[in-house]
């Protein structure tokens, strides 16, 4: 079986990556990376540490990207800024420029020194909020940027693309870790593992999408 490097941050949407490698490849050949960029929580990191350890995967690596802090703003990573939507922005100011496209190159590079083809990263341009590099085309041209970078057959694969909060969230069951999903992981702003803390951005999307998948399987 292919191995596969899943850029993991220990939210919802990478957990759930994760979750479906293990599945379809076997832990043995998932290897997870995880970015430490100056988060406002760096419980963050030590908590996909965590995960990944106990999900078994073949190896787990923390790369360290303090300097991208000190080079752009935003209110994902700086601890002042209150996160919102500045009046005439596209998306919110918690939008990371250049963040997929960093993380895609740089693990890039160390799956190649693994031996490795296969990139599996947790964006998705369904319930996003107008974030550049969570489209297809980005994800697609930067496939094919890798490939051209490093001569080496690379796939960027992101299987979540096109899913909506709720569909992920009947992935998750469909893999039988519907309830893992929803108490291991961290999508708050506020830092608050599980359900978080119920009324940032990030908590809402999520608690709407798993309303609405608990809402259709009722029905069901
Ligand atoms: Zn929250």
């Amino acid at each position: 079986m292919e191995a596969t490097l899943v850029i993991f941050s220990g939210g919802q949407d990478s957990t759930t990556c994760l979750l479906q490698a293990i599945a379809e490849r076997g832990a043995e050949n998932i290897h997870t990376v995880t970015f430490a960029y100056g988060q406002r929580h760096k419980l963050e990191v030590e908590l996909a540490e965590g995960l990944a350890k106990e999900l078994g995967v073949a190896s787990h690596k923390t790369i360290a990207v303090d300097w991208y802090k000190d080079i752009t703003h935003n209110a994902l990573m700086d601890t002042v800024t209150p996160i919102g939507r500045t009046a005439g922005a596209t998306c919110p100011n918690t939008f990371v420029d250049g963040r997929n496209a960093l993380f895609l190159l740089t693990a890039a590079i160390y799956a190649k020194g693994l031996g490795i083809h296969d990139l599996t990263i947790g964006v998705s341009e369904a319930d996003y909020s107008g974030y550049p590099d969570c489209r297809e085309a980005f994800v697609k041209s930067m496939e094919q940027t890798l490939r051209l970078a490093m001569d080496w057959p690379f796939r960027v694969l992101a299987p979540l693309q096109h899913l909506t909060k709720a569909q992920e969230w009947a992935l998750a069951d469909r893999l039988g870790r519907l309830d893992f999903v929803r108490t291991r992981t961290l999508t708050c702003y506020e830092g608050i593992p599980g359900d978080g803390c119920g009324t940032c951005p990030a908590c809402k999307l999520r608690a709407a999408g798993l309303a609405e998948y608990l809402g259709s399987r009722g029905r069901a």
